[in-house]
């Protein structure tokens, strides 16, 4: 069969996913072509530092809360039945405070605050906390069953899983598009699959400024919550999150946050450190046993900038200098709960172009 060139520009989340999908069929020789790679922790390179977890935050009725509602399956059955990914099962509670309403967290988080919220039919066991078991100050919470991802061994398990189906990998800067022909044995690539986050928004032949990073620091602990935990907001103004989340397999627990959108500041914030480490212990006495951020066990301070687009995740084909260009990058803060979702998206593209070429 002849075989299609395919060369996948980046390796974050959204790269390597959209690489393993594609790399099922046996129709195309696949390339994927990255400044970053598993292992690397760099401010350009947003997937190391995520949570991660599955809270979709996307609206009812959008493409969004498609591509969060597909991607659901795939992880729970990683969490179930993969254990070497790196995903386990963890419950997970969504506090509502009324004095938040209007707030820039709360109504970001508008999806993920509601009481009826369109995913609670696909986590299980969505249920409302009743208000006499809610902390002071708390006035209705939500919770369900969730999953953390371990990026530290996720990301590494997607690369082995494409190298076991034949992907190659390659360290390369590009700086614009048109250079991804290189990667094609025959010099002449049939199709580029835009993976680069944060890098759409000055890579040649692309160069979307509608990309902009919301910035995120956290604090990674060694200490154990027991589960997840989201808040509406936070006394520290508009900007500042909390959540909690403990990863599978040894991977310490993450101690959120803010989002900080068109803020690119690369170093810590020791002020907003201690702010998240005040409000976590507050919101989880379970994390130090009561006791003050001096009983938490820091394992890193970390900062990385979701590459959030206005107008939402782009999933689009395009054709730029006569080559067959799919889109697959912007997903801002869900790009792993939206992963296998928009990666099969942009799986069906590929294929509405160069599978038809293919039956000749
Ligand atoms: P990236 O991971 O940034 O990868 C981009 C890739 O493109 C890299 O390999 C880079 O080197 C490459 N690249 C870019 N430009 C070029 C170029 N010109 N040439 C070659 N290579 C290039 N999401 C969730 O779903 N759940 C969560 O709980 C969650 N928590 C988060 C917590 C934090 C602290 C942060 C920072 C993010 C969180 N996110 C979460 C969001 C998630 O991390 C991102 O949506 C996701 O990682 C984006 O993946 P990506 O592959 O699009 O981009």
């Amino acid at each position: 069969m002849d075989k299609k060139d395919v060369c996948v520009i980046g390796a974050g989340v959204a790269g390597l996913t959209t690489a393993l999908l594609l790399s099922k069929s046996s129709r195309y020789r696949i390339v994927v072509a990255a400044k970053h790679m598993p292992g690397d922790y760099d401010i350009e390179y947003a997937s190391p530092w995520a949570g991660a977890n599955y809270m979709p935050v996307s609206m009812r009725g959008t493409k969004d809360a498609q591509w969060d509602k597909d991607t659901w399956a795939p992880l729970a059955d990683l969490a179930r039945n993969h254990p070497d990914a790196g995903v386990h099962f963890q419950e997970c509670e969504i506090h509502s405070r009324a004095k938040d309403v209007g707030s820039a967290t709360a109504d970001w988080f508008a999806e993920l605050l509601s009481p009826n919220p369109w995913f609670k039919d696909v986590v299980p066991n969505f249920r409302e906390l009743l208000k006499e078991s809610l902390a002071p100050g708390i006035d209705s919470a939500t919770a369900f069953t969730s999953v953390c991802i371990n990026t530290a061994i996720y990301l590494p398990w997607l690369v082995s899983q494409c190298l076991k189906n034949g992907v190659i990998f390659k360290r390369a800067v590009l700086k614009h598009i048109r250079e991804a022909a290189q990667f094609a044995p025959s010099g002449n690539v049939d199709m580029v699959i835009n993976c680069t986050g944060l890098g759409a928004s000055i890579l040649g032949g692309v160069e979307d400024k509608s990309v902009v990073p919301a910035r995120a620091q956290v604090v990674l602990v060694r200490n154990d919550a027991g589960k997840m935990m989201d808040f509406s907001g936070t006394d520290d103004g508009d900007g500042e999150a909390c959540y909690i989340m403990t990863r599978a397999a040894g991977g310490g627990t993450i101690l959120g946050g803010c989002y900080q959108k068109g803020n690119w500041e690369s170093q810590v914030d020791p002020n907003l450190a201690v702010r998240i480490m005040n409000r976590a212990v507050a919101a989880c006495p379970a994390l130090t046993g009561g006791k003050g951020i001096e009983h938490l066990d820091i394992i890193r301070h970390g900062v990385g900038l979701r590459p959030v687009r206005e107008g939402g995740t782009r999933v689009e084909k395009e054709r730029i200098e006569g080559v067959w260009v799919v889109h697959n990058y912007g997903a801002g803060g869900a790009g792993y709960q939206s992963s296998y979702g928009c990666a099969s998206n942009a799986v069906e593209l590929v294929e509405e172009i160069l599978a038809p070429a293919s039956k000749l």
